[in-house]
């Protein structure tokens, strides 16, 4: 119980080395827990599930960024759309799509990520290279999503101790998140994130590019 402070201060030194910013993932973690790395001035925390977050948001500081991480249902969307920060998790046309029509209900923008599956394991979810630029096209070019936010790219490597493949992974990230940047989105100052890393392997992230962490267990110990 309780969070790793010395962990977190090694983290933040890393994140001022590098310039990139960490999302501190508290998933099935007490609110207690949240506020304990709060007081230290952190503000950006990840969720993975839509009942879970709902009940933080109401009963935590309001300035607090949510950053919704998990596989969203499109039928959920309305639920974290006022408050959520950012979302990392739009691994389907469809879904890009159902956030928009939302954003147009509220009349905002919803900022989000594409997440793209490159790891080999088959489970994870996510827009293949394929989706991922069609995805880019449709937003930028054809300007299909007028309330949507896209910011970036967002992925996983797969669970593994294979440095050489979490590089490749990661690196094929990295590949794309420039391409789009270089077609589309030279002047689209917004899409500047690049999401990748974990506890177990965001120095190899780090190191192929990433400016966004997401790292849960390394902070607030494993999870049940
Ligand atoms: C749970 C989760 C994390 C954090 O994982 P840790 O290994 O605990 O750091 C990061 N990203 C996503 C998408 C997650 O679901």
């Amino acid at each position: 119980m309780g969070v790793n402070k010395a962990a977190y201060e090694k983290l933040m030194g890393e994140m001022q080395n590098s310039g990139a910013t960490l999302i501190a993932v508290s998933k099935t973690k007490p609110s207690e827990d949240i506020m304990e790395l709060y007081d230290l001035g952190h503000r950006d925390f990840g969720e993975n599930y839509v009942q879970e977050l709902v009940k933080k948001q109401a009963e935590l500081p309001q300035d607090i960024r949510w950053h919704f991480i998990g596989h969203l249902q499109s039928n959920k969307i309305k639920m974290i759309a006022p408050y959520v920060h950012l979302i990392h998790g739009v691994d389907s046309i469809k879904l890009l799509e159902a956030i928009d029509k939302e954003g147009r209900k509220l009349n905002k923008e919803i900022n989000c990520l594409l997440q793209v599956h490159v790891a080999k394991e088959e489970t994870k979810f996510g827009l293949d290279l394929v989706e991922a630029r069609q995805a880019a096209t449709m937003y930028f070019l054809e300007k299909k999503y007028p309330n949507v936010g896209l910011c970036g790219i967002m992925g996983m490597a797969s669970f593994s101790e294979d440095e050489a493949l979490l590089k490749q992974e990661f690196g094929a990230l990295k590949t794309l998140y420039d391409e789009i940047k270089t077609l589309y989105a030279a002047d689209a100052a917004a899409f500047n994130t690049l999401s990748m890393g974990m506890s177990g392997d965001y120095p190899i992230a780090l190191a192929s590019g990433s400016n966004m962490i997401r790292v849960g267990s390394l902070l607030f110990g494993a999870r049940g």
